[in-house]
């Protein structure tokens, strides 16, 4: 029996409470109780402690776009737009690194998840030549939860996935699940293959998993589809079968009212990325409009080559402001908005609401301390404001993933930090080799 005790908790639940004076319960791998100290802390005399004075307890965060295999690419790829940013970087990247650094590369990435509270990432695209054997046990010895998208771009790599869902979903004892990382075409030239979407969906739907796809992200995208089937995006998707409560979709900046109605009719999640996509100036996924609509939208950083971050904090202030300036209207996105996004939204975008995204007794123990007793979080007026609006990843104190403490005071309980960043330095200097060289105009002796 673990006991959370003297937090603020930030349930997430149904009702919204926020519980001061809290303590929390946990029994192997799940929460007993959440509730007043006062409550809960007699009751269990021998359970061991998690001290968590002055801090806000909270639901993991999930990262439903985080690309853990570009982790290497941090400062090499900026201040581009998306097709020489796909073409010129990430696609070399991808298919002329070593597989083996895929490894080293997801290892940072879960590395700066945990030290920022994100306990559960959904990577789309992964690599069909990757060792899946070597990531699953990656991720497993790291502790946090996943989703693997596994890069679907044909008839041989649809066998490839359905091998990859049959043999790796559920591994790390239900903590990773596989899905279907589908290609569909963006641009006048890409590989049109009628059957293929569809036979994905059926496959998937088959094998109890789901589809991940990047979708009208760019304006290219939507003008493909409206130019060679007279439709929007969403309309070819429905026709296409692809469209579901299973299905995750990425950036949808430029989802319409009538999309956002199919979507909504579909049970269809999406998730923005508010950071890449301002930052790559893709537009602004319209998550006021999709919210309003009934669209349920998750939040990801998509990681740290056109982010450049996995922190997940810094996101949900980023998806604030991205909602406020393009709307021009203040409080367009509130903080509340973005923590549900961040938490108990993501959880119902991965089909797994009933068992992460919030704080309840039964629910998986996936829960993270953050201690705002620091100068650029203080004074406390608002815990939700000053976690979304001044917190970072930094003030992340203590990381718990199926009752297994993975972060404590700001330590790492079981992983070695400088071996990984010294690998991870090591695999982002060989991977480099194939990148075109980026000509800086300031003097570096
Ligand atoms: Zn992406």
């Amino acid at each position: 029996m673990l006991l959370v005790t003297d937090v603020t908790a930030v349930t997430m639940d149904a009702d919204r409470r926020v519980i001061a004076d809290a303590a929390i319960t946990i029994d192997g791998t799940r929460i007993v109780a959440v509730g007043k100290a006062t409550d809960l802390v007699d009751h269990h005399p021998d359970a061991e402690r998690v001290d968590g004075r002055g801090m806000l307890a909270l639901p993991g965060f999930v990262d439903a776009h985080a690309h853990a295999d570009q982790s290497l690419l941090r400062g090499r790829t900026d201040d581009l737009a998306w097709i020489p940013f796909i073409a010129e970087y990430v696609t070399p990247y991808l298919t002329r690194r070593d597989p083996a650094v895929a490894v080293a590369a997801y290892r940072l990435a879960m590395l700066e998840m945990i030290r920022s509270g994100t306990t559960c990432f959904v990577s789309p695209n992964v690599d069909p030549r990757d060792d899946l054997d070597a990531l699953t046990t990656a991720i497993d010895t790291m502790g946090v939860r996943a989703v693997l998208a596994h890069w679907v771009d044909g008839p041989d790599t649809l066998d490839l996935a359905s091998a990859a869902v049959e043999d790796w979903d559920g591994a790390a004892a239900g903590r990773i699940k596989v899905r279907f990382g589908l290609d569909i075409p963006r641009l006048p030239g890409d590989r049109y293959q009628p059957g293929l979407y569809r036979a994905t969906a059926e496959r998937a739907d088959a094998l109890g998993s789901g589809l991940v796809s990047h979708f009208c992200s760019e304006t290219e995208d939507w003008t493909y589809y409206e130019d060679r089937f007279g439709l929007r995006p969403t309309q070819w998707a429905e026709d296409q079968g692809i469209l579901g409560p299973s299905t995750l979709l990425i950036n949808g900046c430029w989802l319409t009212a009538v999309e956002a109605g199919i979507l909504a009719a579909t049970g269809t999640p999406v998730v923005a990325s508010p950071t890449a996509t301002m930052k790559m100036a893709s537009g602004v996924t319209p998550v006021r409009d999709l919210r309003d609509a009934g669209v349920i939208v998750a939040l990801g950083t998509d990681g740290a080559a056109n982010n450049n971050s996995f922190d997940l904090i810094r996101e949900m202030k980023a998806a604030c402001l991205g909602q406020n300036s393009s709307r021009r209207r203040a409080g367009t996105l509130t903080a509340e908005d973005a923590l549900e996004m961040a938490t108990i939204d993501g959880a119902r975008a991965l089909g797994q609401a009933d068992e992460i995204g919030s704080l309840e007794p039964g629910k998986r123990a996936d829960l993270i301390l953050v201690d705002l007793a620091r100068a650029h979080t203080w004074p406390v007026a608002d815990p939700i404001a000053n976690l979304v609006y001044a917190a970072h990843g930094g003030n992340v104190d203590t990381v718990i993933v199926d009752g297994r403490v993975l972060l404590r005071d700001g330590g790492l309980a079981a992983v070695d930090e400088a071996a990984i960043l010294a690998d991870a330095a090591r695999a982002a200097t060989e991977a480099a080799r194939v990148l075109p060289v980026r000509a800086r105009r300031w003097r570096y002796e």
